[in-house]
Order: C-alpha cells, then sequence, then structure tokens
C-alpha cells in the first residue's frame, strides 16, 4: 500500500485526552495528519509545526500522497459502551413493531396484520418490540389468541424485560423452558401461563425460540448490518451487553471473523459481556471454538466479561425499589439471586476474569449491585485481580449512593437516551426527576462511560440529552458528555489508542458540521420534550437523523468511510 497521509486542518477539535475532571477543552488552531496504513495519528500541533514536518515527509518520500480535510468540527470516534447485536438478529427473524400504539383496538388490528403477513413463513412465531405497558396495560394471552390464533406470538415491552404471549408461544416457551432446567440451568424470572405474562429470562426464551427458525449465518450478517450501521454514525467502539444465547455468541465471533477478513480493520465489538451459564460453555468449549478459528483463548478473554443483573426496569415494573410503584403494589422484582450472584462471582475469580458488569435500574437494585461490587472487590483482591472493573449498568435512581458508589471505586455505564423513562411519571411521580444524576456521577468523581444501549444506537443524540437534561441540576457540558461517549469507554477496556485524538491514537474520526455542533451545545430548557420523545417514536426518530445528518464524514483507521 502507497503511504496516503490526511491533512486535517479543522475549524475546531473536541479532543478528550485526560481523565482528570473530565474538564476538556475546545482546541483551535491545531492540526494532525492520519496515515491510512498504520491507521493511526502520525502528527498533531500547532499548524506551522505540522506543515514543516509534512514538508519534511515529502521530500523523503516523493510518492506521498495527501488529501486535506478542511473545515468543520473534528471529534473521536465514539465508543458505545452498552449495546446490543441481538438488534441485528431481530431483524433477521423480521420482528415486528408496535410502537406507538395508544389504544387496544388499535392494537389488536396492528397484531392481526403483522401475524398475517403473507410475505413472511407464518410458521415461525412472530416477535413484535415496542409494546408500551403504560399506554395499554391489558393484553395479555386471551387478546392475543384473538389476534393471532394459528401463528405463536411474543409482544415485547419497550423495556425488553417483559413480554406477553399467546398459547402457541407458551407451549413452545415451555418446551424449551424444561429442557434447559433439565440440563440444570435456571431461567430467571417467571411465566404465568394463565395470562402469558413472561416476565425476564422467560421473556428472553421467547426471542430465542423464534431465533432457533433461522440460520446462524443469517443471524451473523444481520449482526454485520448492524454493526455497519453502527460504524457509520460514528461508533467505532462497541460493548456488547450479553449475547442472549449460544447461538448469539457464536454468530458474535462468526461476524467477527468475517469482519477481520473482509473489511481488514479492527472489529469494533471490542468487549463482549456474557452470562454466567454462557461462560461456563465458553470455558468448557473453548478448544473446540479454537479449532474452529473462531477464539484465541490465549488472547480473547480479555475481551470478555461477565453480565449480571441485579433488577429488571420501569417499563415492566421490574426495577427493584426501595418504595413501592405508585400504580401497583410492588417494589420491583430480582434477576439473579443473592445466592446466584455469589456463585457467579466466585466463578469469575476462578476463570481469572476481572470485568464485571451489573445491570442495576431501581435504588435498591443499585444497593443490590453496590453489595456485589463489594464481595467482588474483596475476592479479586485476595487473588491479585485488578477489583477496579466492576461496573454498574444504567445506575438511573442512584441519587443516594453516589458516595458509597466512588469509595468502592465502582464504574458507572450509563445510557442518557433513558432520559425518554420521563414517561414513566405514571409509576414514579417526583423521582423520576432522579433518574441519571450525570452531573452529581461527575462531581463525585465517579468514572462514567456512556451507552446506548440501541434505544436508539446515536451517540450524538446520547450526548444532546446529556446536555439537556430534563432536571438541569444534572445537565453536563458537551465536553464531558463527549468524553463519557468516547475517552472514558477506552479508559475502561485499558485502551489507549481509542477514543481521542492524540499522536499514536486510532485514526478514527468524526467530522461534524457546525450546525449541528451548534445544535448539540444549544441549551434550551424543554423538559416536556423528553416525555415527547418517549411517547412518539416518529419524533424520537426524526430527531436522532436530524442529528446524524450533521455527520459530514467519518474515517476509521484513517481511511475514509463514509461521505455524506
Ligand atoms: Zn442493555
Amino acid at each position: 500500500m502507497k503511504k496516503e497521509f490526511s491533512h486535517f486542518q479543522p475549524e475546531s477539535i473536541f479532543a478528550p485526552q485526560k481523565l482528570e475532571g473530565q474538564k476538556l477543552e475546545k482546541k483551535q488552531n491545531i492540526e494532525f495528519v492520519t496515515d491510512a496504513k498504520s491507521g493511526k495519528i502520525v502528527k498533531m500541533g500547532d499548524p506551522r509545526d505540522v506543515r514543516d514536518w509534512l514538508e519534511a515527509q515529502r521530500k523523503k518520500n516523493p510518492d506521498l500522497k495527501i488529501s486535506i480535510e478542511k473545515g468543520n468540527t473534528v471529534l473521536p470516534g465514539m465508543i458505545d459502551a452498552h449495546n446490543h447485536l441481538i438488534y441485528g438478529t431481530l431483524d433477521v427473524i423480521q420482528a415486528g413493531y408496535v410502537f406507538d400504539i395508544e389504544s387496544p383496538k388499535e392494537m389488536m388490528n396492528s397484531i392481526k396484520k403483522q401475524t398475517q403477513n403473507k410475505n413472511e413463513n407464518l410458521e415461525t412465531p412472530k416477535i413484535l418490540l415496542g409494546h408500551n405497558t403504560a399506554l395499554i396495560p391489558n393484553i395479555y394471552r386471551e387478546s392475543l389468541d384473538e389476534a393471532s390464533p394459528k401463528r405463536p406470538i411474543c409482544l415485547v415491552d419497550i423495556s425488553f424485560h417483559g413480554a406477553r404471549l399467546n398459547s402457541k408461544m407458551i407451549k413452545l416457551v415451555k418446551k424449551v423452558a424444561e429442557k434447559e432446567i433439565k440440563n440444570g440451568n435456571k431461567i430467571s424470572g417467571t411465566l404465568n401461563e394463565k395470562t402469558g405474562q413472561a416476565t425476564e429470562g422467560f421473556s428472553l426464551l421467547a426471542i430465542q425460540v423464534a431465533e432457533a427458525y433461522h440460520d446462524i449465518e443469517k443471524i451473523s450478517e444481520g449482526m454485520k448490518n448492524k454493526i455497519d450501521e453502527w460504524v457509520h454514525r460514528g461508533i467505532t467502539g462497541i460493548h456488547e451487553m450479553a449475547p442472549l444465547s449460544w447461538q448469539d455468541f457464536i454468530a458474535t465471533l462468526l461476524t467477527r471473523k468475517e469482519w477481520e477478513k473482509k473489511e481488514k480493520t479492527e472489529f469494533p465489538v471490542r468487549q463482549i459481556f456474557m452470562f454466567p451459564e454462557l461462560l461456563k460453555k465458553l470455558k468448557n468449549t473453548q478448544e473446540e471454538l479454537e479449532r474452529a478459528g473462531l477464539f484465541n483463548p490465549n488472547k480473547d478473554w480479555g475481551m470478555i466479561g461477565m453480565k449480571l443483573l441485579a433488577d429488571g426496569s420501569f417499563g415492566s415494573h421490574t426495577a427493584m425499589l426501595d418504595k413501592s410503584y405508585d400504580d401497583i403494589n410492588s417494589k420491583g422484582t430480582e434477576f439473579h439471586s443473592i445466592k446466584e450472584l455469589n456463585n457467579a462471582i466466585e466463578m469469575a475469580r476462578n476463570f481469572g476474569m476481572e470485568k464485571i458488569a451489573m445491570h442495576a435500574i431501581g435504588d435498591r437494585g443499585i444497593k443490590r449491585a453496590l453489595e456485589t461490587a463489594k464481595k467482588w472487590i474483596k475476592l479479586a483482591e485476595t487473588t491479585q485481580i485488578d477489583p477496579t472493573r466492576f461496573r454498574i449498568e444504567h445506575f438511573e435512581l442512584s441519587q443516594e449512593m453516589l458516595e458509597e458508589t466512588k469509595s468502592l471505586g465502582v464504574w458507572v455505564n450509563s445510557e442518557p437516551n433513558f432520559l425518554t423513562d420521563f414517561i414513566y411519571r405514571d409509576r414514579l411521580s417526583g423521582r423520576i426527576t432522579q433518574i441519571c444524576p450525570h452531573a452529581d456521577i461527575i462531581q463525585k468523581g465517579i468514572p462514567m462511560h456512556f451507552g446506548s444501549d440501541g434505544m436508539p444506537t446515536s451517540a450524538l443524540f446520547g450526548i444532546w440529552a446529556a446536555t439537556h437534561h430534563p432536571n438541569s441540576k444534572e445537565r453536563i457540558s458537551f465536553e464531558q458528555a463527549l468524553a463519557a461517549y468516547s475517552l472514558m469507554g477506552a479508559e475502561y477496556e485499558h485502551n489507549n489508542g481509542q477514543g481521542r485524538i492524540a499522536e499514536g491514537a486510532s485514526a478514527d474520526i468524526i467530522v461534524l458540521k457546525k450546525e449541528t455542533l451548534n445544535k448539540l451545545l444549544q441549551g434550551d430548557e424543554r423538559a416536556d420534550e423528553f416525555k415527547k420523545l418517549g411517547e412518539n417514536s416518529d419524533y424520537l426518530k426524526d430527531k436522532v437523523s436530524n442529528l446524524e445528518s450533521g455527520i459530514a464524514k467519518i474515517y476509521r483507521e484513517g481511511k475514509l468511510i463514509d461521505k455524506k
């Protein structure tokens, strides 16, 4: 390959470089050079120094090709530290959508229409996503049987932590569940055969059941398409937050193999967190996977972490709360029991793993995550494992636990787009203003990275949400939000080359139009905006594409991969 440089002369650069305090600044009058061959930023500094350096390079190498990238604002490639490749799977299994449906009648009609689509194989189970249980609480097995008497269906709620099944689907799920239990696996959550209400593990099982009707290669293709879509939004690093099934994990490894062969760049999914049961299976089959060229036990364990869950979500009333939900008499449900958690971290220690991510949304859930962190730190210290890589996912109602989180040295991953949880005023009332306390987290000095959970996958939207927090006290600056979406994800990985713009860093660059930067920087105070975004998916989609259209170009490892 011939030497090929790009000379960036942007109007401004936002270059997160230092972790301390996450105080970053906008830089003007700085230029840099990227090299498409090494994929790195090879020179950065004062314009005159950079030009002198380039001149010297040209003298040494007369064939050197230099393209100029002038104007606009430059940001580093983003790291989505919490996302799910299952979204690619859902495309492959032709999952349908019932977002925005506001009346039971409309819901019934939509289900009828979608389950009888002649272009689909009507023998396969149909998954429908986006059931808003706050708007339509009373749709259960009987109504679903009426809407779809023949085809198995599963109506998944917006939070992904619960679903309603029809009789056909209940039968299929029960069969798989029985087999799993016979094999000694425990399924979290419950399945109420009378109402068809499935929670947690049982609702995920319904998706797995649907998946089993499709080839693994097809699923891997779906994942590849998803990753492509994300990379073209400037997301060049991804933490996968737990494959739902062994088949999903193998599909991910297949996708990586294909990616490395065809794209010849690093696979963007750099961390995969897995449920304990799947980790056990990985340990037992790693030699087999090595022979298949899918997993290198010497090297790949570094990208593997353990995923645990304290609780569920507000959407399905399963996030664990100290005080009951307002609309029903419940304080939420545990996902992993304390005994399961203890066994799991013991296993992580025995496997020599250092990264543990624990999902916790409600205040009581977060307390349980912190208890687990405490135990983990003790275990890790006695085994000489770095104890500083425990992270809590979502961390929504965390206000009262910040002090303890800081003192334990736990990381947190927040999804600023979860601020659309403002729709759950019906069940949380006043508590809703306390979700996602970003400013307090930063002020306490707790290391925080951002993710999207795919709802939707857009770092720009996440940055917009965090900088326009409906609770103005928790609003953070553009620079802070950017650091959480880039540098901090890489810091967590011990990765020095990503999420930054500096000499030696990976040349993953977003070139952003000036108007979009202004949109992100404008601080209008409209709390109701988040409610509207949570309730109206078209409105949300428009908002996201409006921001995303502000990306002029994307470079990955120094190569221009997208020009809009
Ligand atoms: Zn998630």
